[in-house]
């Protein structure tokens, strides 16, 4: 059955060689009860592990059933230790976590027995070692003698070859001691025993066979063999254990110390738990400055004047030679803002292509032309001249007198329309405080600000009669009137040419072709998002002003006025440039004074502003259009500060989450040292190095997945008390907030981590000798 030739084992320690075997060799029956006496430290449990396959040989060989096995490679003999022996400890090295049928079931379970076979083995061995009754109790509850039979049920259940016991009896008492002798002799009828013992009484009762053993050789033989065993053809099969016995293996021993886990998960989840707290609340203020921005900023519009900055001058201008000049002279120069001074042409071309923005993109296009409006208004029975004039400082309009006159921003903006013709912009942004809402393009409204306030240049335009700080019934303002003159009828033509104002205004307020501008509503901005959107006083729609270019483009005034070196009302002298301003202010020239857009939102913004680079793709600099976009100038600001303040943030909660990485492998390191005799054990049965690596694997990845899921609970439990202070604090309402997918992958980072972090003790609990693992308390 099993054959030592020439088998020598020496340990070798400093300077100090130990002969644990030294030149063994000897022969055993299939069947046979063999006791091996000797003085500790003879060498007895060297020659044990060498059969068992705990340990290796240093030279000789060993023969099992005909076959050398020194070209048995690792698996060889994991497999061997599954399939054909079983061990049985003086200390039963029962392992404390699993139930009793869990041990038994050990050896089967690393060779993929099936379930139901299994337990059935477990059970048939188990009743035969005499616990039938003791089955499902745990092994704690169980006394040494029982303990031992379970040990016994364990080493048998598989039904293996050989047995091999190394003082099954040193820890019992005589009369179970007695008992336990009863059982393994029992054995021995069936297969081949090989028990070492120190006790020679025992020995000579029960075995077949006594060996005597000193200082690694075999001083006495009381029964030899010399048979040999033919080559036999015989068959291993390989052991390995899966995911899920590992799996539940770690489970049920961290089961076992449930207070430490939990303070392992504790202080391993608390870098987890700042890194969640960290997204969480860069999460939300991302969130909170994105909702800000696309309220705010979406209702800011991106302005196209006909002066604007060209930014890109400006910065070149600042990259000016940093020495002296060496000239004799001075050199006139233009100021640094006049340098950046850029004029756009916004033409009818330019108007067309602003106008085909998709409707997607923007809702509202408001545009502001430079025409000028003859308003008339009766006060007190008499009817006098008003005037309008528009919010941009560098429009120009018509005085009562019919004098050029430069406005700074007092009197009427323009309000964009929906370019389906609603009205959602006023809707959006401002509330009627009396009236209504306009509806058709005749219809004016009064803006007034959070103290409803109006603009006092604003009310004297309209023609009435106020003073700073004068309080105005709504009733008095909403409903007033003025009439709106064609030039035709406005102007009349004198004998010498010029142009006057007609001085018959009743009868011009009476005209079939006048039309009426009425006060429908005085409207109040929303909330903080509509401040300054339009300046307070008047405002209309920029069809009203498209219908007075109509009206006026072909009038007298302006056909005479077009090709007129003086200026036909005053009669003086003009040079070109302030011709087109006039012609403009006549309602000759539709060229726009400022156009706004109004982006849908904050994202469809981008689309606005790359169809609007794209128009100054391939043009000359004095043909290029420049825009104004303040939100994107704010947007910019906070949104670069948010990332770098969460990636600082997000950089130190990582230091916390490699030190709770530290510490698992640290407390996985302290679990291998602990379990070395359950190593020991599941080595004896066969498990592979992979499957220790696998058990250690998996305890790191529970404790792992534990700490991350803990961790991100916490977290989001922590965002509840954070966003209530914070709110208390800044008034802003649910800033913390976890992401999901943020929370799912902190798991994964904490799982794969702290198995990282674990898996160097793993392989170290791998590579422990089985037999030295054994042997540790
Ligand atoms: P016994 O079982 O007869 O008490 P052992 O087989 O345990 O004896 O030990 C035989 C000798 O080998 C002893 O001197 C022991 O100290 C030595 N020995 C056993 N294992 C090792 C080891 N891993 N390293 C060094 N020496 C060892």
């Amino acid at each position: 059955m099993l054959e030592l030739q020439h088998l020598k084992k020496y340990y070798t320690v400093g300077e100090n060689t130990t002969k644990a075997l030294d030149d063994v060799s000897i022969a055993f029956r299939k069947q046979e009860f063999v006791a091996i006496l000797g003085p500790s430290g003879s060498g007895k449990t060297t020659m044990l592990n060498m059969i068992g396959g705990l340990d290796r040989y240093d030279s000789g060989n060993l023969i099992i059933e005909g076959k050398s096995t020194d070209t048995f490679k690792d698996s060889d003999w994991d497999a061997y230790r599954n399939n054909s022996v079983g061990f049985i400890f003086q200390s039963y090295n029962i392992i404390g976590h699993l139930s009793i049928i869990d041990n038994v079931e050990m050896g089967m379970t690393l060779s993929g027995v099936s379930t139901v076979v299994k337990k059935q083995k477990a059970e048939e061995a188990l009743i035969r070692v005499g616990l039938k009754d003791h089955m499902h109790k745990r092994p704690n509850q169980l006394s040494g003698g029982q303990m031992q039979r379970v040990a016994i049920a364990r080493a048998i259940a598989n039904d293996p070859e050989i047995l091999l016991a190394d003082e099954p009896t040193g820890a019992l008492d005589s009369e179970t001691s007695d008992e336990i002798m009863q059982l393994i002799q029992e054995l021995s009828r069936e297969r081949l025993v090989i028990m070492v013992t120190h006790n020679p009484e025992l020995a000579h009762r029960y075995a077949d066979r006594i060996i005597e053993f000193a200082d690694g050789k075999i001083q006495n033989d009381s029964n030899p063999y010399n048979g040999h065993d033919e080559e036999a053809s015989f068959k291993l099969k390989h052991t390995k254990m899966s995911y899920l016995t590992a799996l539940k293996l770690s489970f049920k021993n961290i089961m076992t110390k449930k207070g430490r886990t939990f303070l392992t998960v504790f202080a391993s989840s608390i870098g987890i738990i700042s890194i969640a707290i960290v997204l969480a609340l860069s999460n939300g203020f991302q969130k909170q400055i994105d909702k800000t921005q696309s309220d705010t900023m979406a209702s800011m519009p991106i302005t196209i004047s006909t002066v604007a900055s060209d930014t890109s001058g400006a910065q070149s201008a600042l990259s000016a030679s940093k020495g002296f000049s060496k000239h004799h002279y001075v050199e006139a120069d233009t100021s640094q803002a006049e340098k950046a001074q850029h004029i756009n042409q916004l033409d009818n071309n330019y108007l067309k292509y602003v106008k085909n923005i998709s409707q997607k993109d923007a809702q509202n296009i408001a545009i502001t032309y430079g025409t000028g409006m003859n308003l008339i208004k009766e006060n007190d029975g008499k009817w006098g001249t008003v005037k309008f004039s528009n919010v941009n400082p560098d429009s120009q309009t018509m005085d009562t007198m019919g004098m050029m006159s430069s406005v700074t921003g007092v009197g009427g903006s323009v309000y964009p329309i929906d370019r389906n013709g609603k009205q959602s912009f006023l809707k959006k942004n401002y509330k009627v405080l009396a009236g209504s809402y306009p509806t058709k393009k005749t219809d004016i409204v009064l803006i007034a600000d959070r103290d409803n306030k109006v603009n006092v240049s604003a009310l004297k335009n309209l023609g009435i009669k106020a003073k700073a700080n004068q309080k105005f019934d709504y009733d008095e303002l909403v409903g007033t009137s003025v009439k709106l003159i064609p030039n035709n009828r406005f102007y009349q033509k004198q004998i010498n040419g010029h142009f006057l104002p007609n001085p018959d205004f009743n009868k011009m307020a009476h005209a079939q072709d006048t039309q009426t501008l009425k006060v429908v509503g005085i409207l109040r901005v929303k909330g903080k998002n509509s401040d300054g959107l339009l300046a307070n006083g008047i405002a209309y729609s920029d069809q009203l002003t498209k219908t007075v270019y109509n009206t006026n483009k072909d009038s007298d005034i302006v056909k005479a006025q077009a090709v007129s070196p003086i200026n036909v009302i005053t009669g003086a002298t003009i040079d070109p440039a302030t011709r087109a301003q006039l012609l403009t202010a006549l309602g000759g020239d539709k060229t726009a004074s400022t156009i706004q857009i109004y982006p849908s939102n904050f994202k469809k913004k981008d689309n606005v502003l790359k169809y609007l680079d794209q128009y100054n793709n391939g043009k000359q600099k004095s043909a290029k259009i420049i825009y104004t976009d303040m939100a994107g100038q704010v947007s910019k600001l906070t949104g670069g500060m948010m990332d770098a303040i969460t990636y600082v943030l997000v950089a130190f909660a990582g230091i916390s989450l490699v030190t709770s990485m530290i510490m698992i492998a640290i407390i996985t390191y302290t679990s291998v040292l602990e379990r070395t005799k359950e190593i020991g054990v599941l080595k004896a049965l066969g498990a592979r190095k992979k499957d220790i690596t696998r058990v250690f694997d998996a305890e790191t990845a529970i404790l792992g997945l534990g700490s991350g899921i803990f961790g991100v609970a916490v977290a989001w439990l922590a965002t509840f008390p954070i966003n209530h202070i914070l709110e208390s604090l800044t008034d802003l309402t649910n800033v913390s907030q976890l992401n999901p997918v943020h929370a799912i992958v902190l798991v994964i980072i904490s799982t794969v981590l702290t198995i990282l972090g674990g898996h160097i003790p793993a392989k170290m609990a791998a590579k422990k000798d089985a037999a030295i693992a054994l042997r540790s308390e």
